[in-house]
């Protein structure tokens, strides 16, 4: 087999590269975030946009639809509540 670190070629049953000194076990298992959006912060952002706001960029690189998800609903949120005030000005 090949080193996923290196791409040289090692034995099959190395238990670390040889070329690297990398762990052959460890290193295909990369730390994978699930990205799914989360009906739970998006009602926190909506009831608190200034956290959807905040939490957007800061997240973005992470959990982007996640992310993004937080920010649209912190908007919408935000918007809402101008289009209430708007209303009550009107009367
Ligand atoms: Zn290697």
């Amino acid at each position: 087999m090949f080193c996923s670190k290196c791409g040289k070629q090692i034995n099959d049953d190395a238990v670390v590269c040889v070329h690297c000194g990398c762990s052959t076990k460890n290193a295909n298992t990369t730390s994978t975030i699930t990205d799914n959006v989360s009906v739970g912060l998006c009602i926190l952002s909506f009831l608190i946009p200034l956290f959807g706001i905040i939490y957007w960029p800061v997240m973005h690189g992470k959990t982007p639809k996640r992310a993004k998800a937080c920010g649209v609903t912190a908007l919408i949120s935000w918007a809402l509540a101008f289009v209430m005030l708007l209303g009550m000005g009107g009367l």
